[in-house]
């Protein structure tokens, strides 16, 4: 496995991988790697003949008193865990690579973005946007992978890609859990084993979601109402929103029509925490 800390040297290996004919898989990541990325990864070697994972630490999609500089970076185990799931390049540049001066070009997704995350975390999208493009810039990949615990996310790079008509193929990954049901993230590092405990109800909220609408119960309101008291067994919990939504723009809707998307963002102590399913009632 090659490391690559510059763009000048990522581009080389790609393009020597290219020249022998090989299918380029794409994983990007910010590090601090678990199960979840290496489901991507894994994900990327099945369908892939030469598989980068980038470990950057995007400071423009985190906002002010966000959680940038505390973020962790491990990036020796990160590079172990790629050495074993069989990545042949880590691309990790320093800031100043990505961002060698002020950055005043933008990729900006509209509508997509406003509500959701976008409400709560204005800018968060633009950077997240603005850095994907670039690293699919650099990269030039065939196939890019996602995860669907960052729902929203998913959705907008999707749409981006198309909209700029970027010659890749996006594959968003199912969201990988604890055995308790808490989807694994980079954050859930932050979290005391008491609030371990109390995150688990996210997922039981959603579970609730998927079981009243399997049930028949099609009132949003409702579902929304019986999610929120699940949450609200735990004092420790504050909750963003709980919604659902179309699962293709993010609406809101007020009934339960085929396929949609349930979506819970809360505030554990300091740390911030997002989950999500989908649930499709033609598919019953
Ligand atoms: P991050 O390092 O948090 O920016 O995440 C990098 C990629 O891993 C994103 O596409 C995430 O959606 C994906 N990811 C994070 N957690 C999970 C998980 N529990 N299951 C599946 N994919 C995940």
């Amino acid at each position: 496995m090659e490391v690559a800390n510059t763009i000048d040297s990522v581009r080389e290996l790609v393009k020597a991988a290219r020249s022998a004919g090989k299918k380029i898989g794409f994983v990007p990541t910010m590090g601090a790697l678990h199960i979840g990325h290496i489901s991507l990864i894994e994900a990327a070697v099945k369908k892939c003949d030469f598989v980068i994972v980038s470990i950057f630490v995007n400071p423009t999609q985190f906002g002010p008193g966000e959680d940038y500089k505390k973020y962790p970076r491990p990036l020796e185990d990160d590079l172990e865990i790629c050495r074993n799931a069989g990545v042949d390049v880590v691309f990790a540049p320093a800031q100043e690579q990505m961002y060698p001066s002020e950055n005043v070009t933008w990729v900006n997704v509209e509508k997509l973005t406003e509500p959701l995350c976008g409400r709560s975390r204005p800018g968060h999208f633009r950077g997240v946007t603005t850095v994907c493009a670039k690293l699919f810039n650099i990269v030039a990949p065939d196939v890019v992978f996602f995860g669907a615990k960052d729902a929203q996310q998913a959705i907008v790079i999707k749409r981006m890609v198309e909209d700029l008509n970027m010659p890749l193929e996006i594959v968003v990954c199912p969201t990988i859990r604890e055995s308790d049901g808490l989807a694994v993230s980079s954050r859930n590092k932050y979290l005391t084993e008491e609030e371990k405990k109390d995150a688990t109800l996210i997922y039981k909220s959603l579970e609730k979601c998927r079981e009243m609408i399997e049930a028949g119960t099609t009132d949003i309101g409702t579902i929304t109402a019986e999610m929120r008291t699940i949450l609200s067994q735990s004092p420790a919990i504050e909750v963003e929103y709980v919604s659902i939504v179309d699962v293709e723009i993010l609406q809101s809707i007020d009934h339960i029509t085929g396929k949609v998307l349930a979506v819970v963002a809360v505030r554990i102590g300091q740390t911030r925490l997002i989950d999500n399913i989908v649930v499709d009632i033609e598919q019953q």
